[in-house]
């Protein structure tokens, strides 16, 4: 047993290897079986359905699917099955992400010229690591992130799964910026136009349809109602989704009673009215707050003491700590007093029965790749969510929204086994999700 842990340190290299030292004792496996029969025994089980933890369950997995969970372990478990000793772990859903960018960041660069098949599949590779197994990638695609879904799909890679929003579609002198690498996003200039390229989205088989509609704090030009009405139209026809980056109270209502399905930010000028819940309540409207993007462009001035710790520091590509300890990192006030904002506008939302899912908008320069799903969570708890809740969002919440809870979000018998396997319990803590033992996706660990 002592030699396989040796051997996950070896091959895991300085990711792992540090959170094992860190942590308490590896997960115990068996030697190397023949068998596709993988059981965790022992360990406490946070399903992902808000429910209590329940301890020291055994959880079977036959491939890729979890076959059983329960408290008496099975009597036909063959003498060849791989054996994970989980006793005093706990075992949470591997995240699944409704709001990230792929391939964008490289260095201390985010830029299109970033985007290729490789460095989408080397993000995918770190989310993996860090216990995710779901990335929506919301818009400023390339087609190569076609190629990377379809690889994905068939198995070619591993890692975790892709969806993608594709180019997506802003309005010229909009939003996203182009400095921000948003070389390839549509920017339509007449409602005609708009809806031909939802048609074009969908023949390249987005998963959803993504718009900007913000004039960001008034320097650019916003996208108008009538175009993203007749954007959200289309999208319905071809049965996609619309998903809005948005800032405003205002923006947000009208974007709900344009038929909008999922507000990918928070609301950040006021405080969210029952105008807005009702709206959001009665259309079954979803929102992922990504409260840890508004936190990327403050935060590091204040010198956190979590910018020490390897669990961040290995998230981060060369050259990017250097430069967030730099003086050229300057905090914007305005994300600051936005995201007590977001917050508060969190908690209302959750506790009036508003659909609340998970999303960072991870993959820019202050916004390192499966250290910021994370963040999230804590922020998701410091705006007054309990941990479970918070898990639950990024599980079972995530994947309904993303119309994939079939196959992924909750610990549930028949589902894909993508879990974590943590040292300590989250529902206590929610900082215990950084003290990842290991992750396993399609029943398979991940190094
Ligand atoms: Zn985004």
């Amino acid at each position: 047993m002592k030699k396989h842990i040796l051997v996950t340190l070896a091959i895991a290299g300085s990711f792992f290897a540090g959170i094992v030292c860190q942590a308490k004792p590896a997960a115990h496996t068996s030697p190397k079986a023949s068998s596709s029969i993988t059981v965790f025994t022992g360990v406490k089980v946070i399903n992902g359905t808000g429910a209590q933890p329940a301890e020291n369950q055994n959880i079977v997995v036959d491939g890729k699917y979890i076959k059983s969970i329960s408290a008496e372990l099975p009597a036909d478990i063959s003498t060849d099955a791989r054996i994970v000793d989980a006793h005093g772990k706990t075992i949470i859903p591997a995240l699944v992400v409704g709001h990230a960018h792929l391939g964008l960041l490289k260095g201390t660069t985010t830029s299109g010229a970033n985007v290729t098949e490789e460095n989408d599949i080397r993000q995918l590779k770190q989310y993996g690591k860090y216990g995710i197994c779901m990335v929506m990638s919301l818009g400023d695609d390339h087609d190569c992130i076609y190629t990377v879904r379809d690889k994905r799909n068939r198995d070619l890679i591993g890692g975790p799964y892709v969806m993608t929003a594709g180019h997506g579609i802003g309005v010229p002198h909009g939003a996203p910026p182009l400095e921000t690498g948003a070389d390839e996003i549509y920017r339509p200039t007449t409602i005609a136009e708009a809806t031909k390229k939802v048609d074009d989205l969908a023949k390249q088989h987005v998963d959803i349809i993504k718009i900007w509609v913000d004039d960001l704090g008034g320097k650019v030009q916003k996208m108008q109602p009538e175009m993203y009405k007749a954007i959200i139209a289309e999208a319905h026809k071809h049965g996609l989704k619309v998903a809005a980056h948005m800032w405003y109270l205002s923006d947000a209502k009208a974007l709900v009673n344009a038929g909008v399905d999922v507000l990918a930010h928070s609301v950040r000028d006021l405080p969210v009215d029952d105008e807005l819940i009702n709206a959001m309540k009665t259309h079954g409207v979803a929102i992922t707050p990504t409260l840890a993007v508004d936190e990327s462009f403050f935060i590091f001035k204040d010198n956190p003491e979590w910018m020490n710790s390897k669990f961040f520091q290995d998230s981060l590509e060369p050259g990017v700590l250097e430069y967030l300890r730099s003086e050229k990192y300057v905090p914007s006030l305005r994300e600051r007093v936005a995201e007590y904002v977001a917050q508060d506008n969190l908690k209302v939302l959750f506790d009036a029965g508003v659909k609340v899912c998970f999303g960072t908008d991870s993959g820019g320069l202050e916004r390192p790749p499966g250290f910021d799903e994370h963040r999230e969570l804590q922020l998701m708890v410091a705006a007054g969510l309990t941990p479970l809740q918070a898990l639950q969002c990024a599980s079972q919440n995530t994947a309904e929204m993303l119309g994939v809870a079939k196959s992924m979000g909750t610990l549930t018998p028949g589902k894909l086994a993508n879990l974590i396997v943590l040292d300590a319990d989250p529902s206590v803590d929610i900082s215990n999700t950084q003290r990842i033992n290991s992750v396993w996706i399609d029943g398979k660990e991940q190094k």
